[in-house]
């Protein structure tokens, strides 16, 4: 973290100069538009009489806050749609059909690219899908904080009726508050019995329009390619109810709903944009990757210059490949861009440091859990040779066939710092047997994150490292 002499003159109400003079006092040539390290700013703040607080950086600061939009700046938006329901019941053949069948003359071939998601213009209005069908995704990006289906559309197979996922999407529908349209699906096939489905969801609080109820049935084939009109025109339907609107006049804001490597591109992301507009030039943060867009691609594989609101698009562009679920935001510049992607980067890293080594007793069994220790490392130090023998022969005795207890040091005197280094390096936890660390010792466990438990009583021992095992030590909060 830096802070520059201009800015940090500024903020204790001194002169640029008078604070450069003391840098020079100091020792260090600096210009008005130098930055200072911490460790220098801390000394010459002194000198003035003040503290200098280290404050995290913050993405605020460079990423305008969302606002309010103001409703006159506010358009009506397509809605976008996940398909869900049981396994066969015709998902994957409805997203097929809808497709296929808004493949116009025009477009002659009917080349269409596979980007995770694509739109369709019926007669009120478009609606845009989701190409990978099922609760799962849905749930899977919504846990990572991306909410981006507006309306439903639940498969269920005319000649099968509610089954065990069906029930699932609803309930995970309802969870996220989205809306469901009903597809009443096979109707070509022998058997169909749409009655009996709409009965079955009724139960489920599913009540048709046709019956008094707010659910919208569409009885459809993917198969013969029927119904799916009448299907798109109940969705644009349900979709005016919501009054889907966002504010295209700013930058674009959105989620990733696909990525992957290309050989020739790079990585490359199918981006659906959720409000503003994006720009090709324009630059951006994701996940933990900045980017500026090269090249924008729509689902017809066509490049095109922008993508507004609800429009997916393939971006070509990023640092990186980020993940389905990442949120997408246009910022600024590059410099700002880097630098946020930068700060999370560093977040990361510290997160992934602070989980690889921090074995305690209490994580032990989760962490073997995970398939990563199956055996729980110790290093033992204690007060004299006989205890370090009773301690270790007990302890021994512990293991079983699913989880060892290894003893990869035993001593006798104080923990030292290459005990508190060997546990670090080998996920180990530090047993002191009648012995106590030093302060400093105590210090440096901590910033390897290193667990030491302390005993004098054999048993206690014993019976801790007994539930550890057995993943009976409750974890301390
Ligand atoms: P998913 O698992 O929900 O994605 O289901 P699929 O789309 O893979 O369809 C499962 C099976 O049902 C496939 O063999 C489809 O050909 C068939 N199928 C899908 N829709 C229809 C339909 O409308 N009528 C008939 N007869 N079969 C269908």
């Amino acid at each position: 973290e830096a802070i520059r002499v201009s800015d940090m003159a500024h903020q204790m109400g001194v002169k640029a100069q008078a604070l450069i003079k003391v840098l020079l006092g100091l020792g260090v040539m600096a210009t008005i538009n130098q930055s200072l390290d911490l460790d220098t700013a801390s000394l010459v703040a002194s000198e003035f009489g003040y503290e200098v607080e280290k404050v995290g950086f913050s993405e605020d600061t460079y990423i305008a806050p969302r606002e309010e939009d103001k409703p006159e700046s506010l358009k009506g938006r397509p809605p976008v749609v996940t398909i869900m329901g049981h396994v066969d019941h015709g998902k994957t053949s409805l997203l097929d059909a809808i497709r296929e069948s808004n493949i116009t003359g025009g477009e002659a071939g009917g080349i269409t690219q596979h980007i995770g998601a694509y739109h369709v213009l019926t007669p009120r209005g478009e609606v845009v899908f989701l190409d990978t069908p099922g609760h799962e995704a849905f749930t899977a990006m919504r846990a990572r904080g991306a909410q981006v289906t507006d309306i439903v559309v639940l498969v269920v197979a005319a000649d099968d009726g509610v089954m065990d996922q069906t029930r699932e999407a609803v309930n995970h529908s309802r969870a996220a508050g989205v809306p469901i349209v009903v597809a009443v699906n096979k109707m070509d096939k022998e058997g169909a019995d749409p009655d009996r489905v709409k009965r079955e969801l009724a139960d489920l609080g599913l009540l048709p329009e046709d019956w008094g109820g707010e659910t919208i049935y569409a009885h459809v084939s993917a198969k013969q390619h029927t119904g799916l009109d009448e299907l798109l025109e109940m969705i644009v339907l349900q979709s005016e109810v919501l009054e889907l609107k966002a504010n295209p006049d700013k930058p674009a804001r959105g989620h990733i709903v696909e990525a992957r490597l290309d050989k020739g591109r790079g990585a490359v992301a199918t981006v659906l944009i959720q409000e503003g507009t994006l720009h090709q030039g324009d630059p951006f943060v994701c996940g933990l990757f900045s980017g500026r867009v090269r090249a924008l691609f729509n689902d017809k594989g066509e490049k095109v210059d922008t993508a507004g609101p609800a429009m997916p698009v393939e971006v070509q562009g990023f640092e990186g490949v980020p993940e389905a679920g990442d949120e997408f935001v246009g910022v600024e510049d590059d410099k700002v861009a880097r630098r946020i992607a930068e700060s999370r980067q560093l977040k990361q890293r510290e997160k992934e440091l602070a989980k690889e080594s921090k074995i305690t007793l209490e994580t032990f069994l989760a962490q073997k859990a995970e398939g990563e220790a199956q055996i729980l490392n110790l290093v033992i130090k204690s007060d004299v040779q006989g205890s370090l023998e009773a301690v270790s022969e007990a302890l021994a005795k512990l293991s079983t066939d699913e989880v060892k207890v290894n003893v990869i040091h035993g001593g006798t005197g104080a923990i030292t710092e290459s005990d508190i280094l060997l546990a670090s390096a080998s996920e180990a936890v530090i047993i002191g047997f009648n012995v106590r660390p030093s302060a400093k010792v105590k210090d440096i466990a901590e910033q390897e994150k290193v667990d030491i438990r302390f005993y004098d009583i054999i048993y206690k021992l014993v019976s801790d490292i007994k539930d550890a095992l057995s993943g009976m030590l409750a974890p301390e909060v």
